[in-house]
């Protein structure tokens, strides 16, 4: 791992590594992981923080934004460092996040204290690239919060470290359902034996998997990829979860799509494959408005006691639907 001017660390593991083409300039892999000059440069929108997650962290890495759930950052390490990171601000540095043993008992200590929280999503930096004491200790605590329904780890090492999913993890991990894991891909390159074995063995241990992927100009943004993406998961035991309009942190500008792309995307997928395999199109709202979805429309309008709606065909069909007379 080597760091370029104080910014987001570079750092990529042999096995993602060995997925890039090395003739290819344009490779998705490469794209996303490796820094262009582009990085370096700010265009207007941007910031550091565009979700303000610093500003709803009522305890350091903590983000309290919802009211019945809370984002814990419990790491800033990753196994491998996405260029258009949300975090990039804090990953891979020290500075006023510490991610200790202090600081991660004063968000335990916050979480059992507000009994409105049901739902811990853990993510960092990468919380399975702790060690399977560090990161029982946590899960052990949390369970013990008796208003906790629910927790969640939201990583990318099953996709790019997936040797890390050993049998021992996951006989630790299962001690704390209802588990559920959210696992960010990205590419269909990434649907590989070792990543099927990694995800098939999560599966196993009956927690169920969810993905999260980001929309990057260049690596995904067309029905094609992204539709042999979604596949590739649905053969993996992952149900697509979300697909996000990407953040604007400072210097994203090269990866980032206009919304509309995203729309195209999901309309695109919707009953012309699974609706398995579909995931919800979200923009999270700069400035900490949380997650909004988008969805192509079809509603067409309505004519008299009639809705008019289209089809994923573009055909028109009719719904009788009286309105209520009062
Ligand atoms: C994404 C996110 C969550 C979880 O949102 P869900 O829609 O429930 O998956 C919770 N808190 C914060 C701050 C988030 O960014």
């Amino acid at each position: 791992m080597s760091r370029i001017g104080g910014h987001l660390p570079v750092g990529i593991t042999p096995y993602y590594a060995a997925l890039i083409d090395p003739t290819n300039p344009l490779d998705p892999t490469r794209k996303q992981m490796v820094p262009v000059t582009d990085e370096f440069v700010t265009s207007p929108g941007e910031a550091d923080d565009p979700l303000s997650e610093d500003a709803h962290m009522p305890v350091p890495g903590l983000v309290h934004r919802y009211p019945d759930r809370v984002l814990f950052l419990v790491t800033n390490f990753c196994a491998t460092y996405c260029r258009y990171c949300t975090r990039a601000r804090m990953v891979g540095q020290t500075g006023e996040y510490h991610f200790n043993q202090s600081q991660h008992q004063a968000a335990i200590d916050y979480i059992a204290a507000n009994p409105q929280i049901r739902d811990v999503l853990l993510s960092g930096g990468d919380p399975l690239s702790m060690n399977d004491d560090r990161l029982e200790w946590l899960l052990s605590r949390l369970r013990a919060i008796p208003h906790l329904e629910f927790v969640r780890i939201g990583t990318k090492i099953p996709a790019v470290l997936p040797q890390r999913v050993t049998p021992a993890l996951v006989k630790m991990l299962r001690k704390f359902h209802p588990l559920w894991m959210s696992i960010h891909f990205m590419h269909p390159v990434e649907v590989t034996p070792e990543v099927a074995q990694s995800c098939g063995r999560l599966a196993d241990a009956g927690i169920p998997l969810g993905s999260q992927t980001v929309l990057n100009a260049g690596v995904n943004d067309n029905v094609e990829t992204m539709r042999e993406l979604m596949h590739g998961l649905l053969k993996m035991r992952v149900r697509p979860y979300y697909m996000y309009q990407c953040d604007p942190i400072s210097g994203s500008k090269h990866f980032r799509t206009p919304v509309e792309k995203g729309l195209e995307i999901i309309e695109g997928l919707r009953g012309h494959t699974t609706g398995y395999a579909v995931p919800t199109f979200v923009i999270d709202a700069p400035g900490g408005g949380g997650k909004i979805p988008l969805v192509p429309d079809y509603y067409v309008g309505r004519d008299g006691d009639d809705v008019v709606l289209r089809n994923y065909e573009g055909k028109q069909y009719r719904y009788r639907d009286p309105v209520a007379k009062s």
